[in-house]
C-alpha cells in the first residue's frame, strides 16, 4: 500500500486505489482545472504547440484565471486531457500542480464526505 498523508489534512490518502479508479479527479461533475502562465506554457512544449493556439483549443478564462477545458460524455465532464482508454492523463508529465496534489486541497479539509464520495483511496487518518 502507499498511504500518504499530509500535515493539517484529517485524512490520508491510499494511491494504489488510482490503478482501479477510472479517473473520477479528471470526471464527473464540472470543475475548474486551473493552470498558471508557466503551466500553459510548459504543457504547450509537452505537446509542441504554439502558446498562443493551444489557448484557443484548450483553455478557457474563469475570472482572472484560465482552466483547461472539458468534454461531456455522457452525464460526465472530463478535463480535455484525460484519456479514457489508458484510464490516464495525456499531458501527466506537465500536468497541472492542481493535479499533482489532489487530494490535499484545503477545500477538502473541511469537505471530507464529498471527497470520499470522489476518491476511493481516501482512508481515514
Ligand atoms: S490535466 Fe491530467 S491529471 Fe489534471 S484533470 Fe486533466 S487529465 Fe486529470
Amino acid at each position: 500500500m502507499s498511504i500518504i498523508k499530509k500535515e493539517g489534512y484529517p485524512y490520508a490518502f491510499n494511491s494504489d486505489a488510482c490503478s482501479t479508479c477510472e479517473g473520477r479527479c479528471c470526471t464527473g461533475e464540472s470543475g475548474y482545472i486551473y493552470v498558471t502562465k508557466a503551466e500553459i506554457f510548459a504543457i504547450a512544449e509537452l505537446l509542441d504547440m504554439d502558446v498562443n493556439d493551444f489557448g484557443v483549443k484548450y483553455l478557457f478564462k474563469k475570472g482572472y484565471k484560465y482552466s483547461l477545458k472539458e468534454k461531456k460524455i455522457d452525464d460526465s465532464y472530463e478535463c480535455v486531457f484525460y484519456d479514457r482508454e489508458s484510464n490516464g492523463c495525456k499531458i501527466y508529465m506537465a500536468r497541472p500542480n492542481q493535479c499533482k496534489t489532489f487530494p490535499f486541497w484545503d477545500y477538502f479539509k473541511t469537505h471530507v464526505d464529498e471527497l470520499k464520495d470522489e476518491c476511493p483511496g481516501i482512508i481515514d487518518d
